[in-house]
């Protein structure tokens, strides 16, 4: 029986700014000169290097409750420690009753995130025609993902949402206002364990469950996956059965989580066909999101969600880190 990780590897997909910044995904100046014709930028992969693995330091949950639990864990740390069984425990049945409570209130159909959908005025945007960025959010849906939604909606911005299943099954309330306010939603994972640190059945599993969570509470399922860590290699693409959605620009916010840097971090970094890795986890995010699209939208950016970032609605099994940008604009190597 394989060995369950500790908390610590339970960390945000941002731990793998530290194997961007070591691998060949690096982010560079916006400067770097690519061929100029629409194109969807070449796929990576990404595979962590062991120093970056050990690397990885305990993520920031903003409370202990908040971390994911795999299913069927038998305990988060030793078998002796009935506390850690203890508060599994408990936050297994919280979920399950939020999970009842949202399915009693939402339809399967999701008719009632259509008869609230206000989508964005500004309609569908063509990213080989005009820059383009696609801001990305991990690891919600949580209280603050509101705020986000509300500075998004107040400029008509679209975005992207990778949810983790367990957050969902605690905010089905914020999940179908995600999808009505016209955002996209892609799957994180149910438990941000590494993908290559489960079994083939149970990255089935943590697909499967998150993607009826997300069906459950919005009437739509996920098309995209963007693995814990941003750790994949090409089994793991293939097992996928999904376009695996990488990023070009990372914020760093969970690291330093101050909404100052975040803001100059990535208004330095992005370059048109960009997608911008964030947390809506983060208060500090939520913090910066608001002077972050001024700036992005002040510098000429139409700003919008994965799919229309890449043109389409991506190939099962490639994983994209950018998308389209227009004829003649430079891009980041990503
Ligand atoms: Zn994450």
């Amino acid at each position: 029986m394989r060995r369950l990780p500790p908390f610590g590897r339970t960390v945000c997909a941002a731990v793998l700014t530290g194997a961007l910044l070591l691998g060949p995904a690096t982010v560079t100046s916006p400067s770097a000169a690519l061929p100029a014709a629409p194109q969807i930028w070449a796929p990576a992969v990404n595979e962590p290097a062991e120093a970056v693995r050990r690397a990885i330091a305990e993520y920031p949950w903003p409370q202990q409750e908040d971390r994911p639990q795999r299913r069927n864990a038998a305990s988060p740390r030793s078998d002796g420690d009935s506390a850690g069984r203890l508060a599994q425990n408990q936050a297994d049945q919280r979920t399950q009753e939020n999970a009842a409570e949202g399915r009693s209130r939402m339809p399967h159909d999701g008719r009632a995130g259509r008869d609230r959908m206000h989508l964005n005025p500004a309609g569908p945007v063509d990213c080989s025609a005009q820059p383009c960025v696609a801001l990305t959010f991990d690891d919600g849906p949580v209280q603050q993902t509101r705020q986000i939604l509300e500075a998004l909606d107040s400029v008509s911005a679209r975005a992207s949402f990778f949810m983790l299943g367990s957050m969902v099954a605690q905010n089905p309330d914020i999940t179908v206002e995600v999808a009505a306010a016209g955002h996209q939603i892609g799957s994180h994972g149910w438990s941000h364990t590494a993908f290559d640190e489960l079994t083939p059945a149970e990255l089935a599993e943590e697909l499967d469950r998150t993607a009826e969570a997300i069906q459950g509470a919005t009437g739509t399922a996920p098309t995209l996956v963007r693995p814990p860590f941003g750790t994949t290699n090409p089994q793991i693409n293939a097992a996928l059965g999904a376009p695996v959605i990488l990023w070009d620009t990372d914020s760093g916010d969970w690291r330093h989580q101050d909404a100052e840097q975040t803001l100059t971090t990535v208004a330095e970094r992005v370059a048109p066909g960009s997608i911008v890795l964030l947390h809506d986890l983060q208060p500090s995010t939520a913090e910066a999101v608001p002077q972050l699209l001024d700036r992005l939208l002040a510098d000429g950016y139409a700003l919008v969600t994965v799919a229309e970032i890449l043109g389409h609605s991506g190939q099962p099994g490639q994983v994209y880190q950018s998308g389209l940008a227009p004829r003649g604009e430079d891009r980041p190597q990503g």
